[in-house]
């Protein structure tokens, strides 16, 4: 289109949070054949994302009936780029928007309970659970009740009913279920900030949770874990765009991602 930016990418930002992002929600979307350049993949990336756009106004998403321009335009995010625009703000859909709403902001949110200077965590406390699981629902409105409720999905009340539990991050995604005419996935994730010994992972897996504890970690396995726990949901980017739009209007004012405890708190000194 005439009113497309032509960004041109410079180099990768390449911070710890940046290469949570690039690793697990963007190079995903992208063929392995892409990886070698940041420029290439950014470019590819931003190819598909317009794709998509295209189709989800054709399916009649209403956000791009005044957004559609100002959508093609969202500047990619975890790169430096020669000139800037406007976020679109499609945060659930837009793969630039979700690195910088969902991982950056769980990586700011993790990084000063865990590494601030003023803060009481001996390294022998930088110790979490990632726990997640995925569910199929007939339809959204059963799942964001079960969400909303606690019910079924038990992870709030897991999650607090734990002795040693500093804070969590939670995260919630949905995706269709193309096999049927209203089925949802929905995918529920945690990541729990817990002293030494936690003992708690059985108590996930009895609830059908995946979950694993690391110990002691560094800002480098963070990448990992922030990556995974916040990945951009490829198959919510892939979808029947009639599906993906429908989905993603009934989600209006449902919140993605929420912080309880020591990750309500905002950042402070970092060392
Ligand atoms: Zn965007």
């Amino acid at each position: 289109m005439k009113s497309d930016i032509n960004f041109e990418v410079k180099q990768p930002k390449n911070g710890y949070g940046d290469q949570a992002y690039w690793q697990w929600s963007i190079l995903p979307l992208v063929e392995e054949k892409y990886w070698k350049s940041t420029k290439a993949v950014v470019n590819k990336v931003q190819y598909e994302w317009r794709r998509r756009l295209y189709k989800l106004r054709k399916a009649g998403y209403p956000p791009l009936q005044n957004r559609y321009v100002f959508a093609r335009n969202c500047p990619p995010a975890g790169v430096w780029v020669n000139q800037t625009s406007r976020q679109c703000h499609l945060d659930r859909i837009c793969p630039f928007c979700w690195g910088r709403t969902y991982v950056f902001q769980c990586w700011s949110r993790l990084i000063p309970t865990l590494f601030a200077k003023e803060g009481k965590r001996s390294h022998r406390d930088r110790n979490l659970i990632r726990a997640a699981r995925t569910w199929r629902f007939d339809n959204l409105d059963t799942a964001l009740r079960a969400v909303r409720a606690d019910r079924k999905v038990e992870l709030d009340k897991l999650t607090k009913s734990y002795d040693g539990y500093f804070g969590a991050a939670k995260l919630v995604q949905f995706y269709p279920d193309e096999q049927s005419l209203n089925g949802v996935f929905m995918r529920v994730a945690t990541i729990v900030t817990v002293p030494d010994q936690s003992d708690y992972v059985p108590v996930f897996e009895q609830f059908g949770y995946k979950a694993k504890l690391y110990e002691q970690v560094t800002k480098q396995d963070l990448v990992q874990i922030v990556g995974r726990h916040a990945a951009f949901s490829s198959k919510l980017f892939r979808c029947d765009a009639k599906a993906a739009a429908k989905l993603l209007e009934s989600l209006k004012g449902f919140r993605t991602c929420s912080y309880y405890g020591d990750m309500t708190q905002a950042a402070s000194k970092i060392d």
